[in-house]
């Protein structure tokens, strides 16, 4: 079976081409990081390469071999070790000498199987030379032979590699479906489904990993409790907090946008408790601080400081610098010597003048 959660579309439309033998040469699934793109690709590779009559069974020496990634016609082509998508540094890609090794292996037969699967794991990190090298491949598709390309930024594909591909776009799962699932498939008591459902965005890799290693929501509360102390302190500390992070950032970018998105749950969170939906709050466990610190902020300096975080985390997409980003969000913050109201322009031309 299916181990895909809640993306039935998808899997329907794929089951239907298993059906009748109409297969992509090329697949491109899309979706936020840990939504289940892997689990997806991993699935269709054993419904191609399965000995049963119902594809996937999960049972077979086939579909146990892929899952345990010992099968000799699955591949799967990432950033090197050690490093993640979510994690990559700018520099990191995936090299046009890996795609050359994989253009060997697709011109031969499948070794035990029926299907050469390949499946390329962040996708956007293939370098220009190995894309260009790969549009080939695709161009000139070989029989028995698929491409899964995975993605969290298809925006940063080649336009030529994308549409040579079948697009399947993966939804997370709503706050409501993540919880039922939680608690009904994997046993997980209500209090921290609940959690789990709203922290994770409805990924539900995430939500799972989580589950299993506490270290997860441990850092989340240390980082959770770093913001606090941080909106309470003043502008020399502020500036201290935002120096650490854009060092951080120099080695580590997908950690600081980890941080962003926090504070702006948090923020959102108290903008949410300011207008008397409190129900809806993504920090659920921590309820009582949001309350208590929502009394301290009007509405409109709440949503100014939202779209400074927003606007940081644009910014530092577009390589702006980082310490001068930070430093800027850190005066926005409403608070202790923050003056929200200004444009942020404004007080970097003070800053620096
Ligand atoms: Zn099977």
């Amino acid at each position: 079976m299916w181990q895909v959660v809640g993306q039935d579309r998808v899997i329907s439309l794929l089951q239907r081409s298993l059906e009748r033998g109409m297969l992509a040469h090329a697949y491109l699934l899309v979706g936020p990081p840990h939504v289940g793109k892997m689990t997806l690709a991993l699935n269709l590779a054993q419904a191609l390469n399965c000995e049963a009559a119902e594809r996937p069974c999960g049972k077979c020496v086939s579909c146990e071999k892929i899952a345990a990634a010992g099968h000799a016609d699955v591949q799967i082509i990432s950033l090197a070790p050690g490093e993640n998508a979510a994690e990559a540094k700018p520099q990191a890609e995936i090299s046009i000498d890996r795609i050359r090794e994989i253009q060997h292996s697709a011109s031969l037969p499948p070794f035990e199987g029926r299907y050469k699967v390949f499946i390329i794991d962040g996708a956007e990190f293939l370098s220009v030379e190995a894309a260009n090298c790969l549009l080939k491949t695709l161009e000139e598709p070989a029989d028995k032979v698929v491409f899964i390309l995975l993605t969290a930024n298809e925006h940063l594909l080649l336009t030529t590699v994308v549409s040579r591909c079948q697009r399947l776009e993966l939804i997370p799962l709503s706050a409501s479906e993540m919880e039922t699932v939680l608690s009904s498939r994997w046993g997980i008591e209500p209090p921290k489904a609940k959690l789990l459902a709203r922290l994770s965005r409805g990924c539900l890799g995430w939500a799972l990993s989580a589950a299993l290693n506490d270290g997860l929501l441990q850092q989340r509360a240390e980082k959770l409790d770093r913001l606090l102390e941080v909106a309470r302190s003043d502008n020399e500390e502020r500036f201290a907090y935002a120096a650490q992070l854009a060092a951080q950032f120099a080695q580590n970018r997908g950690a600081v946008q980890e941080v962003l998105a926090l504070w702006l749950d948090w923020w959102r969170d108290l903008l949410l408790v300011k207008i008397g939906c409190q129900d809806m709050v993504t920090n659920v466990d921590r309820a009582d601080t949001l309350v208590e610190m929502a009394k301290g902020y009007s509405p409109a300096q709440i949503r100014h400081f939202i779209a400074s975080i927003q606007a940081a985390g644009e910014q530092l997409r577009q390589n702006a610098n980082p310490r001068l980003v930070l430093e800027v969000l850190m005066l926005d913050m409403p608070g202790k010597e923050g003056r929200g109201g200004e444009s942020p322009a404004a007080r970097v031309s003070v800053k620096n003048g």
